[in-house]
């Protein structure tokens, strides 16, 4: 499936999200359904809602293009979407891919999410040194990624596994 449109609450298309954050969105009250995939619900025991094409945010937010996004830890587990790089597990850390003690900085490209097991494994050493490869490569958010940081998406950003697209019946 394809990802979700980020309108502004003016309409201006701010970027794009997964699926997933699209409907975290949705349902945290932070965004309206503007047009979904035609015959298809996400359906649960208490949930259902179309699944949405382009979604607009309630609330209008000012996107600083140019400006980077300040590192946090939580914006870097937030950019991970809370999976490991390591494992693709459930991250809870943050993991300097270049250790602190050998100077690497605190940066949006010298950071990963982790697991803790995975934190404590790979101690005081680089990936290669570890023998523990990145699933993908840290990266910069953009302005548009910022805007979703600052949304507060946060911890619960993860759908419950049984929340799945069916076609409407
Ligand atoms: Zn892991």
């Amino acid at each position: 499936m394809r990802d979700t449109l980020v309108l502004n609450a003016s309409f201006e298309p701010l970027s794009t999200v997964t699926l997933n954050r699209a409907v975290v969105l949705v349902l945290q009250d932070k965004a309206v359904v503007e047009q979904a995939h035609p015959g298809l619900r996400l359906r649960a025991a208490t949930v259902e809602l179309p699944v949405p094409r382009v979604i607009r945010l309630c609330r209008y937010v000012r996107v600083p293009f140019r400006r980077q996004a300040p590192w946090s830890r939580r914006g870097v587990l937030v950019r991970d979407q809370y999976r490991c790089a390591y494992c693709g597990k459930r991250a809870t850390t943050v993991d300097h891919v270049l250790p602190r003690s050998h100077g690497g900085s605190d940066s949006w490209l010298n950071t990963v999410a982790s697991c803790a097991e995975d934190n404590h494994r790979k101690a005081a050493r680089t990936p290669e040194q570890a023998g523990m490869p990145l699933l993908r490569e840290p990266f910069v958010p953009s302005p548009a990624d910022a805007m979703l940081l600052g949304l507060k998406v946060g911890e619960r950003s993860e759908l419950p596994s049984w929340l799945a697209a069916r076609p409407a019946a």
